[in-house]
């Protein structure tokens, strides 16, 4: 008979890390404490879920496990997370390289994981909340409320993090992993939106936009990246926040001062063809009003708000906007900068930065504190950029620890 392995936590990273284990002869048990199985992978890029990407590299990963990733990588790819969905009958659709299910549908890469799970007769429990993980050498007791103690030759930790806690995640499997003696790398909401001190988020909220955003702490240029920028009435969202979110929580953590300047027109070029634009634009449009100046620069009521800023009247002729007020508006263009006060909670955060220090866990994702205990998943200190990276690590991690964890 196979050894007996207790999967905790049935979200992408467990239901791979329980086939994987399954196929190489393991007895599988999985313990979730939802009503059913995968639950936040319904959600992920949505509903339609962007499970990996072509662009693959270390380089997209932040946190301790950053330095996991080509090894853990190396035994379970993009190319090899390809073949497997294929093979469970998952045809794919590859956009610009972002990966995703052919279907259009969330429902068909958990729906794909939990036929194999039926296949492999892997026993799942659902409403399974695990409690307690305890030791008794060599074995494991796992204990989950009504489903009483049973006992495992090895247990794979795949609860998650903190992030969208109410698909399940909410943090538990960190308590469970620190009973076992791991340290936890504290934890903040990442790919988030960032709430911003300024009072003129209102005028522009539901504005989207195009623009290079550049994330500074303590007064230094950290990150950038650029994007659809969307405008909230608390702050600002989208992919290019979402890509500086990470930093800019740790930075608030640690109580510095965080800005994002932001380019509105990211596609200017050089100082001087920039210098050449603003000149033809003033002299063309020196007869209409500041109103009709910006109208077509920017979007309407950004072009509005930064008049007010640079303290131009809209009816104010072009021509008669004195140089001081034209360099300011040009400024104001190319570098508006808004204060970050906070992020936006775990709830609306898509994953979780912080977790278990990997410095404790082996290339195989096994601890180096209690042997045949694994990790998978968020519930590692790892996060990666938005665009598949998340879910690339769910499956490889899943697959590294299950198929380790099972002794293949
Ligand atoms: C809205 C949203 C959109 C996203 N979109 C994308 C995307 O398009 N692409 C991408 O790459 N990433 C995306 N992500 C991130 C990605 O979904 C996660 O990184 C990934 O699902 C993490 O998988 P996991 O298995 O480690 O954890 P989870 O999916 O969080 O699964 C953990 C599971 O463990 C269970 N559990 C926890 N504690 C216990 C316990 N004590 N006992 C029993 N069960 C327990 C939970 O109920 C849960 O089902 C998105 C996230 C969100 C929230």
């Amino acid at each position: 008979m196979g050894r007996r392995i207790a999967v905790i936590g049935a979200g992408a990273a467990g239901m791979t890390a329980a086939i994987w284990a399954a196929r190489a002869g393991a007895q599988v048990t999985v313990y979730e404490r939802n009503d059913r199985v995968g639950k936040k992978l319904l959600s992920t890029g949505n509903g339609r879920c962007n499970f990996s990407n072509e662009r693959m590299s270390a380089a997209c990963y932040r946190g301790s496990g950053a330095a996991l990733v080509d090894a853990v990588y190396a035994g379970f790819d993009v190319r090899r997370t390809k073949e497997f969905f294929e093979e469970l009958g998952m045809r794919i659709k590859d956009r610009d390289g972002y990966l995703y299910p052919a279907s259009g549908q969330a429902a068909t890469v958990l729906d794909v994981l939990r036929y194999e799970m039926k296949r492999l007769a892997v026993d799942v429990h659902t409403c399974a909340q695990v409690t307690a993980v305890q030791v008794k050498r060599p074995r494991f007791s796992v204990e989950a409320g009504e489903d009483g103690r049973e006992t495992y030759d090895a247990v794979i930790l795949a609860c998650g993090g903190r992030a969208a806690p109410g698909t399940g995640s909410d943090g538990q499997g960190f308590r469970l992993a620190k009973m076992l003696g791991h340290h936890i790398v504290p934890t903040v909401p990442a790919l988030v939106a960032l709430r911003c001190r300024e009072d003129f988020f209102r005028r522009v909220a539901g504005v989207r936009c195009e623009a290079k955003l550049t994330l500074y702490i303590d007064g230094r240029a950290v990150c950038a990246d650029t994007g659809e920028l969307q405008w909230t009435d608390y702050g600002i969202s989208g992919i290019p926040v979402f890509q500086l979110s990470r930093e800019a929580a740790y930075a608030l953590r640690d109580k510095r001062s965080v800005t994002v300047e932001i380019d509105l027109l990211p596609d200017l070029g050089d100082a001087a063809a920039e210098r050449r634009f603003w000149e033809q634009r003033w002299e063309r449009q020196e007869g209409q009003t500041a109103e009709q100046f910006v109208t077509g620069l920017v979007n309407k009521k950004l072009g509005l708000l930064l008049l007010k800023l640079a303290g131009i009247r809209e009816s104010e002729r072009a021509a008669d906007v004195p140089a001081s007020g034209r360099r300011k508006l040009e400024k104001l263009c190319r570098c508006l900068t808004v204060t970050v006060q906070g992020t936006n909670p775990f709830e609306q955060a898509q994953v979780c930065a912080g977790g278990v220090d990997c410095a404790e866990v082996t290339e195989t994702l096994e601890s180096r504190i209690v042997p045949q205990l694994y990790f998978a998943g968020e519930i590692l200190d790892i996060d990666g950029i938005c665009g598949g990276y998340n879910l690339q690590w769910a499956w490889s991690s899943g697959a590294a620890a299950g198929r380790a964890a099972a002794g293949a």
